[in-house]
């Protein structure tokens, strides 16, 4: 087909602005085709651009020739079109649309460049194969709610920004080849030409450069930054994330949160909702005994102590162990369960149960309570705070088992696992997760604050630091780094939202002696810290000051913000669950001369 040039022709407005208003204005509008529909004498295109559509009419009797030309547009094809709005019929205005009452009848009308026939259309509102969606992100960027998404992603990230720089944040670029960071994941390598056999490291965030830069005196940075992290891949994870970064010089955590609640009132703000803060906090050691988990969903009630439901003649009879933890599960308006519901709840039970294999317990089967100590079950229900629909399933330990304190923890969490599995089983049952439209029930906000400093790795036989090396004890924990490392509690915190973790920080080390310490409680030598974070060893003996701060990943706001269930959603061009780029086809060998220059050689796997 014949493709008309620009030229000089400039648009008016945007294929979502045109309103009845507008009505007898001579526009000029530019956009793809994304729907033609032919009556006779009569031509409809819907013009589309990322504000919306519009409806230009061609009409036979007025001009055959460009009433031809309409009928040889295809969807997706780009055009520019002139013409003049005018108001619709009564009975065809769309009230679906924002430029529903108007349509424009045009009087020229250029083709700007054709398309293929997509693999799937823009407009098509039907579920799509997602590796044909990211095959072709461009078509799929095309869609309605992509467009939305990336805006949305855009809005937040700008009023993130506009917040923390009204709060004094300087955004500070740090490097992205740089050498290997402390949190603990895979790093990606990038191999250097002019140092054969050596590599640089993309970060894995910007860690010790933010924290650097406190001891530079910039007092406050922040940057929207992205990370990569070479971690086995989970549903919800991508190799190269955003995260909203920041750091500041002498604060508290409460200073630390204060800004974060700040910024995220902000960032939902663009979205649409007012958040209330100061969020709760909760300390990890609350967590674990309410939730049995370190970043609980306030949606759904905590788990409730029911020692007192039972006297010592039921603990005999029921054969539990009363000096374990004894807690409930409560998920509200379940309503009654099947036979086979209330199988599945057994295999469950048992499922859990098998994979802690250290915490010697059980999921009571409440049903039966019921039935053979009916006081007992009404106790519980009381002690529960139940409503009659609600399921309730206690958690207790077994009496003439060996237990420990790590196995009392172990059995928090075995109960906090069933607590969600059991809330997700039954979730369209229960309205915990579903949006009111109120923000203060849609988005449960929580701090988890004083994680424990340490956590023991069984596999290599040794303390390692549960946030990063640099996290700073409890002052008043200090005495016990060297006689009771899993009692040092961390100024470290998390800010959690319906049960999922958004960001990590902590209040730093600030001083030689204490990093020392913490090496040496790391079991890491001397000579192995100053060969790996050396340049920052030294750094911190020239007048550092207190400094503290916390990362926030974006991506995962934005996918919450978008009402979406995956990161890819909020991405613009994500990699797939194996770490693939579906579009441009990455990673991909390299050709030998390549290599070569790099000095390296690749062995056949
Ligand atoms: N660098 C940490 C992380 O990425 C966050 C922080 O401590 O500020 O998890």
């Amino acid at each position: 087909m014949q493709l008309d040039f620009l030229g000089d022709l400039r648009r008016t407005h945007m294929c979502g602005e045109l309103r009845a208003q507008n009505a007898g204005e001579q526009v000029v509008l530019m956009g793809w085709v994304n729907r033609r529909r032919d009556l006779g004498s009569l031509i409809f295109i819907d013009l589309r651009d990322r504000t919306g559509t519009t409806q230009l009419v061609f009409d036979h009797s007025a001009n055959p020739a460009l009433h031809d030309k309409a009928g040889s547009l295809r969807s997706e094809f780009v055009v520019a079109a002139i013409g003049k709005v005018r108001r619709r019929d009564e009975e065809t205005i769309n009230r679906n649309i924002a430029t529903g009452e108007v349509e424009v009848a045009i009087s020229e009308l250029r083709l700007l460049n054709e398309s293929r026939l997509p693999p799937f259309l823009p407009s098509e509102t039907g579920p799509l194969n997602e590796e044909v969606r990211l095959k072709y992100r461009y078509i799929d960027l095309r869609r309605e709610q992509m467009q939305f998404n990336i805006e949305l992603r855009h809005k937040v990230a700008l009023a993130i920004r506009q917040y923390l720089s009204s709060q004094g944040f300087l955004e500070i670029e740090t490097p992205f080849m740089t050498r290997s960071t402390p949190e603990g994941a895979r790093d990606y390598l990038v191999p250097s030409r002019v140092h054969p056999g050596s590599f640089y490291a993309l970060p894995q965030s910007p860690q010790l450069f933010k924290q650097i830069l406190m001891i530079s005196g910039f007092d406050k940075y922040f940057q929207i930054v992205r990370c990569f992290r070479d971690e086995d891949l989970r549903a919800d994870r991508q190799p190269e994330f955003t995260q909203i970064d920041l750091e500041m010089t002498f604060p508290q955590p409460d200073r630390v949160y204060e800004v974060v609640e700040g910024f995220l009132k902000a960032a939902f703000k663009a979205a649409g909702h007012e958040l209330k803060t100061p969020f709760p906090r909760m300390t990890y050691d609350e967590a674990i005994r309410q939730y049995g988990i370190d970043k609980p969903d306030l949606r759904l009630p905590k788990m409730a102590g029911i020692r007192a439901a039972f006297t010592e003649e039921d603990l005999t009879a029921l054969n539990i162990d009363g000096s374990m933890n004894m807690v409930a599960i409560r998920i509200p308006k379940v309503g009654k369960l099947s036979d086979r519901e209330k199988k599945e709840l057994r295999t469950l039970a048992e499922d859990i149960a098998k994979r802690n294999k250290d915490f010697v317990g059980v999921f009571y089967d409440f049903v039966q309570l019921e039935k053979k100590r009916p006081e007992t079950a009404a106790k519980i229900r009381e002690l529960c705070s139940a409503e009659a629909d609600d399921l309730i399933v206690p958690v207790v330990g077994i009496a003439g088992k060996s237990f420990s304190e790590k196995n009392k923890r172990a059995q928090y969490i075995a109960a906090g696992e069933g607590r969600l599995e059991l809330a997700r089983k039954y979730a369209d049952r229960h309205d915990a997760f579903k949006r009111t439209g109120d923000p203060d029930k849609d988005f449960k906000w929580l701090w988890v604050t004083d994680f424990p400093m340490f956590e023991y790795d069984d596999k290599e036989n040794r303390w390692s630091a549960a946030h990063h090396p640099f996290t700073s004890p409890h002052e008043r924990d200090m005495d016990k780094l060297e006689s009771d490392p899993g009692a040092v509690r961390a100024l470290a915190y998390d800010v959690v939202l319906n049960g999922t973790e958004l960001g990590s920080g902590s209040i730093r080390i600030h001083r030689q002696d204490i990093q020392k310490k913490i090496f040496h409680a790391l079991g890491m030598t001397e000579e192995e810290a100053r060969s790996r974070f050396g340049f920052f060893l030294e750094a911190l003996e020239y007048g550092t000051p207190p400094h503290g701060g916390i990362a926030l990943g974006l991506d995962r706001i934005a996918m919450i913000l978008a009402g979406a269930d995956s990161l890819r959603e909020v991405i613009p061009f994500p990699k797939t669950a194996k770490a693939i780029d579906m579009m441009v086809d990455a990673p991909t060998p390299v050709n030998e001369a390549q290599l070569k220059e790099l000095g390296i050689q690749v062995r056949k796997q």
